[in-house]
């Protein structure tokens, strides 16, 4: 199935949506990846990136899990292990979604939403640590962030 998606892709020159919670997986099929959690985009960047280097801490745990094929690598890898339920969507908390488990989180991230926005060349993210604070009156959504905006484009 992955063969002929990947074979599909090259012959017509595709575009398509991979879903899964299968890392390994997603790094062989993706060219840019979005970590999602609560329903909501964490951090969106080039696969290469983000695997050699996941910026929001929630995808610096995920990534930590995944098996690593260079043993040298895998030797220097730390396993990030979360505390805490996740919450339900239903009923998010406050400020940023990943704040009951984030093992960097600071004040501000209990009562304020982070924007998704660029803090590199092509990756966004959504967290307090690279002064992702919304301007009075955002809603946090990536459509209302000029930043974002020129991030997609790209
Ligand atoms: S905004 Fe705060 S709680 Fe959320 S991921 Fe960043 S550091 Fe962690």
């Amino acid at each position: 199935m992955v063969n002929l998606l990947e074979d599909l892709q090259d012959r017509l020159g595709l575009t398509s949506l991979f879903i899964s919670h299968d890392l390994s997986m997603v790094r062989h099929l993706a060219d840019r990846v979005a970590v999602m959690y609560l329903g909501r985009i964490a951090e969106l960047s080039p696969s290469r990136d983000l695997y050699a280097r996941p910026l929001h801490p929630y995808a610096e745990a995920l990534l930590s899990a995944v098996n690593e094929p260079d043993p040298v690598a895998a030797a220097h890898r730390k396993r990030i292990i979360l505390k805490g339920d996740v919450p339900s969507p239903a009923n998010p908390p406050q400020g940023c979604s990943f704040c009951t488990r984030c093992p960097r989180v600071m004040d501000v991230c209990r009562s304020v939403k982070p924007d998704l926005a660029e803090v590199e060349p092509g990756r966004l993210v959504a967290c307090h640590l690279y002064g992702n604070t919304p301007a009075a009156g955002s809603t946090g959504a990536p459509e209302v962030n000029e930043r974002n905006q020129q991030g997609v484009r790209q």
